[in-house]
Formats: structure tokens, C-alpha cells, sequence
């Protein structure tokens, strides 16, 4: 469900032609959808109603700070990865009681800012992270509230490079030893120990992997208790699967994954916090791009447009798929070809859609990348020297650019020439 349409047949972002900020602004830009967001969350945090929830945008889906302001003022917290993101939470208007920070690779300097700020929680993932936390917390006179971040040994089914959750992967204290490093942090000065966290990979299709790693959690709560501790706080993390238009499989609801909740986990006594990332903002996003050329080649058909791999990498990353629209809609009877369409990178890998049957474009063409809100925007660089994305939000019928396209002369701006090469 979304509020991309068709409407007397041009595409629209809930009130606003897509073809209207393209004529505005240039090409490509994403178009974020208030009203999509707001659905998405609201239906997320409905399923949880009557838990004592705490939903947490995962801004490393899409960390704009106007994208995080709009779920802010709907209720949301913030899961950050990075001082970085801590800095865009607080920005946004996150308090910092609402957010909880996660990542393997904590710095002091950003330990030290999390507490600085009052954060809710820091979701620990080993036992070195431990000792820094309570170093630094220690030398403030302070205790760093923190959940373990536990590896369940739980295989999500889900691509490779997004699984997070199985013992070969870098993320979190083996559920095994988990108990014990619990027993441990409750004992240090500088560490309030409030619970435990899991997070088991990303685009999760079956709820199956879900289940078995909450009920992993149930048993450690248990365990963690009998030894006379207390867990106030069990993070669930994220990973809710959306639909890209290529699905075999049947896409589960939320409404299934709230029952497995509480199946699992429902009767501890503690409060839920929940990290949805892709789940609030993927289907509220488009990437809009033009055709600059069709190429037709002597075995295949390219599309070329000026949206590439450093605007959306996940067809490259992650052989993902995306739905490629056009921005005019087309007739009944419009003609369809078999294309790759490809960007202007210099490299081979720099494909948006491989083998698709889209209707036969011009060049001058406004197409629309659909589901682009997640893990879009984030990853996007300015390989080969190309602009940096921008990005608009879009709300009724009004839009704003909340990041502007950034170009040559403001890249240049920020390198130095020493002063042997003058
Ligand atoms: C990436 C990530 C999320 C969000 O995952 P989605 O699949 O976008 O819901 C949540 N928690 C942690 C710790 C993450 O790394």
C-alpha cells in the first residue's frame, strides 16, 4: 500500500506529478510520501497495541532528517549505527530517552557521546565493546544503560550480505556464552545491564527464523533471571520483509508477526522495543530518472537513464529488483520490450533492472524506480564525478527538497591542492 498513482494518467506522489518536480528540479531525485510513511508506522505500531512497545526507526534505511522529523512526530524513536546518525536523530527531534544505539564497531568518541546525550540504551556486541562502555562511562561517573546484543545462531533465509544473525556473522555475543556476560556487566561500575537485544538480518520473508530466535530470547530471559538478575528491557530489533514486485512467496503481515511476539515473548513483564526500518519507508520511495538513450543492441535492448549504481545500488549490491514504471501511464495496447536499463557508471555492474519487460521508452522519458525509500538515498555516492542525489518529501500537495542535488564545484570545494603543486 502506497500513495504513488496514476491519476488522469501521470504519476503521482500522493497530490503532487512526479513530471511537475522533474520539470522543477532536474533528474534524478527521490520523492519520499508523508501519507506512506504515516501508514506504514501507524500499521506497525497498531499490531503492537496493548505492549509496552517503543518502535525505533532504523535510520540507516533512510536517515534524512526530515524523513526521521516525520516519524519522530508520529510517536517514533530512533535506532542509530553511528555518531553520525546519533547527531541526525537528535537533529530531527528524537529525545534522546527514545533512542537506542546499535553497531559492532563503537568508538570511544562515540560511546562517549551517547552518554553525553542521555541515550535510552546502547545494544552491546561483544565483550571488548563492554569494557570500553564501562571504561567511559566509569571515568563520568556514570552508569551506560545497555542491552547484549545476542547472535542467536538463527538463519534468517535471507540474502547473504543481510543476514546478521548466524555465529559466521560479525553481529552480536553468542547466545551461548550470553548469560555469563550478562552476569558480568550487572557487576560493573560503570554499566546499568536493562536487557537483551536481537536483530537477525534484514528483508525477511518467512516468520519462522523470527520465531525461533524470540523464543531463543524467552529462554535467555529465563536463564538470566533464575540467576537473580533482573531484564527490564528486550530489544527485537528489525527486518520485516517488503514486497519488490518479484515475490514467489506469500509476503506475511504485521499482524503475523505481532502474534508471534507475543507468542514468544509476550508474558515477560518487559518493555518491547522494536527497530522497523525498510518496513516504515521502503514503499514510500521512488527514484525518478530519465531516459537518455535507448540503445538497441544487436542481442540485447539497453535502456540508459540518468539515474546510476551511485544513486541506488541495491540492484548491484544485493541483485535486487525494483519495479520500473513509467512517469506518463502507458496505453493498454503500448508496446513492451525486453531491456536492461543501466546508468552512466563506468562499470558492468551499474544496472538498475536486468532483462525487464518495461513498455518501450523515449528517450526524454520520465521513468520511476518504485520501492527506492529504503537503502536508497543512504548508500548514494558521487562515483564518476556525478551529483549527489536529491531527495524531496512530498506531503498532500506540497513538496519540499530536503536534500539538494549536491554538484561538481561543491565537491571540488572540498578537496586541497598541497602546496608542492601550486
Ligand atoms: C539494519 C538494522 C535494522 C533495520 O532493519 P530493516 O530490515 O530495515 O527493518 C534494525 N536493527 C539493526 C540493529 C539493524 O542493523
Amino acid at each position: 500500500m502506497d500513495y504513488f498513482e496514476y491519476k488522469n494518467g501521470d504519476l503521482y506522489a500522493e497530490d503532487v506529478k512526479l513530471g511537475d518536480i522533474a520539470d522543477e528540479i532536474g533528474t534524478p531525485f527521490y520523492a519520499y510520501s508523508t501519507a506512506t510513511m504515516t501508514r506504514h508506522y501507524q500499521v506497525f505500531a497498531d499490531a503492537l497495541r496493548g505492549m509496552n512497545a517503543l518502535v525505533c526507526f532504523a535510520l540507516k534505511a533512510n536517515s534524512n532528517v526530515a524523513v526521521m522529523r516525520t516519524l519522530a512526530r508520529l510517536g517514533a524513536g530512533a535506532d542509530v549505527v553511528s555518531g553520525g546518525e546519533l547527531t541526525r536523530a537528535l537533529k530531527a527531534g528524537v529525545p534522546a530517552a527514545k533512542i537506542i544505539f546499535s553497531g559492532v564497531g563503537k568508538t570511544d568518541s562515540e560511546i562517549a557521546l551517547a552518554l553525553d546525550v542521555g541515550i535510552r540504551q546502547i545494544n552491546v556486541e561483544s565483550v571488548p565493546e563492554l569494557e570500553a562502555i564501562d571504561r567511559i562511562a566509569t571515568a563520568k561517573g556514570v552508569k551506560a544503560p545497555i542491552a547484549l546484543r545476542i547472535n542467536p545462531d538463527i538463519d534468517a533465509g535471507t540474502h547473504a550480505k543481510i543476514t546478521t544473525g548466524k555465529l559466521e556473522n560479525k553481529f552480536g555475543i553468542e547466545w551461548t556464552v550470553a548469560h555469563e556476560v550478562y552476569a558480568r556487566a550487572s557487576k560493573m561500575d560503570g554499566i546499568n545491564a536493562k536487557g537483551l537485544a536481537v536483530h537477525i538480518g534484514s528483508q525477511l520473508h518467512d516468520m519462522e527464523p523470527f520465531r525461533k530466535a524470540y523464543e531463543r530470547m524467552g529462554d535467555l530471559v529465563a536463564m538470566i533471571r533464575k540467576d537473580g538478575l533482573t531484564v527490564e528491557t528486550l530489544d527485537l530489533g528489525g527486518g520485516f520483509g517488503i514486497p519488490y514486485g518479484d515475490e514467489a512467496h506469500p509476503i506475511a503481515g504485521v499482524e503475523d508477526y505481532a502474534r508471534i511476539v507475543r507468542e514468544t515473548v509476550g508474558d515477560l513483564g518487559v518493555e518491547y522495543i522494536f527497530e522497523p526500518g525498510r518496513m516504515i519507508v521502503g514503499n514510500a520511495g521512488v527514484l525518478a530518472t530519465k531516459v537518455i538513450y535507448v540503445k538497441e543492441g544487436s542481442t540485447k535492448t539497453f535502456v540508459i537513464v540518468d539515474a546510476a549504481m551511485n544513486d541506488l545500488i541495491r540492484p548491484t549490491l544485493y541483485g535486487a529488483h525494483h519495479e520500473i514504471v513509467p512517469a506518463r501511464e502507458p496505453a493498454s495496447d503500448a508496446e513492451s520490450i525486453e531491456a536492461d536499463v543501466v546508468g552512466p557508471v563506468c562499470e558492468t555492474g551499474d544496472v538498475l533492472a536486468k532483462g525487464k519487460t518495461i513498455v518501450r521508452p523515449r528517450a526524454g522519458d520520465l521513468l520511476a524506480v518504485r520501492t527506492a525509500g529504503a537503502y536508497g538515498a543512504v548508500q548514494s555516492s558521487t562515483y564518476n564525478s556525478r551529483a549527489l542525489v536529491a531527495e524531496v518529501l512530498v506531503d498532500g500537495d506540497r513538496f519540499h527538497v530536503i536534500r539538494p542535488r549536491v554538484g561538481i564545484e561543491q565537491m571540488i570545494a572540498l578537496e586541497s591542492m598541497p602546496n608542492w603543486l601550486d
